[in-house]
């Protein structure tokens, strides 16, 4: 399996779109790693996990054919991992499109879906039949569902993340004998994800670190740098990781103010490496 981050930041992108602030002016200044879209990842040539704001510019910087995608995993309804209205451009008259594509998305994903598409095609909405004419099939993703996509076996684990309709998701992505964990967005698990992903040997974990600093026993909707450290040690006890797997961290807000080198020198000693975009993992 090969796994390519798209992109890093959290929300608000990194430099974020109007800030002033220290940590965004000096990641303009150092640039390379420390430029962050927002979140997403790119499976083999076909997958995608959540499809943002950036979407864009990540296909054309990464070498991605959108045509070729088959199917998107979208992990939670929140704007920086899923904007439906890059979606709308399948539509005849905007695009030649003939390939279908399927999007696993929970109800929530889809309730902004369907509301955004009726604001945006407010004229001819009634006649609009809108997952058809945007040739996406529509397959319900919630936590504890696993379906075969592809050449891949895709398992959904509930996130502790967002309002509690929300129902968001981490993914565990299982291709030949190798399972990659995508964990953003997420506080601490609830004891039934940690029951839920002992049944998995994974050979790549990504964790949410979005806030650097907060404290390790902070962990509700998204983690800090020691929180995810203790997360590792948990996966570790629990017998979750394969022997040399590797642990990744992602999905950064500037608002934990620490630039892509500092958070190497962090995690170096805990043997976890630091998530940028266009980082390339194989498994
Ligand atoms: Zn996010
Ligand atoms: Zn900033
Ligand atoms: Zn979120």
């Amino acid at each position: 399996m090969k796994l390519t981050i798209l992109g890093s930041a959290a929300a608000e992108a990194w430099p974020a779109l109007f800030c002033e602030c220290a940590a965004c002016a000096e990641a303009r200044r150092r640039g390379g790693r420390n430029i962050r879209r927002r979140t997403a990842y790119w499976i083999n040539r076909d997958t995608l996990v959540d499809f943002g704001p950036d979407i864009c510019s990540q296909s054309l910087q990464f070498g991605i054919d959108l045509a070729e995608i088959r199917q998107i995993f979208v992990t939670h309804s929140h704007q920086d991992h899923f904007a439906p209205v890059e979606l709308f451009w399948r539509r005849k008259g905007f695009s030649v499109v003939t390939r279908p594509l399927t999007l696993y998305a929970n109800p929530k994903s889809y309730e902004r879906l369907r509301a955004e598409g009726s604001g945006f095609f407010p004229a001819f909405f009634k006649d609009i039949r809108l997952l058809e004419d945007l040739k996406v099939h529509e397959e319900v993703m919630l936590p504890g569902r696993t379906v075969n996509a592809g050449s891949l076996k895709v398992t959904a684990l509930a996130a502790s993340h967002g309002d509690a309709q929300e129902q968001a998701m981490n993914y565990v992505i299982e291709e030949d004998g190798k399972a990659a964990l995508i964990g953003n967005d997420t506080g601490w698990w609830a004891d039934p994800t940690w029951e839920q992903v002992r049944q998995f040997k994974l050979d790549v974990v990504l964790l949410d670190c979005t806030y650097v600093h907060r404290a390790p026993e902070e962990r509700r909707g998204h983690l800090g740098a020691l929180a995810t450290v203790a997360v590792r040690d948990r996966l570790a006890e629990l017998g979750v990781l394969k022997p040399g797997a590797q642990v990744i961290v992602n999905h950064f807000s500037h608002n934990g103010l620490t630039l892509h080198e500092e958070l190497c020198e962090f995690f170096r000693p805990h043997g976890m490496a630091v998530g940028y975009d266009g980082m390339v993992i194989e498994a």
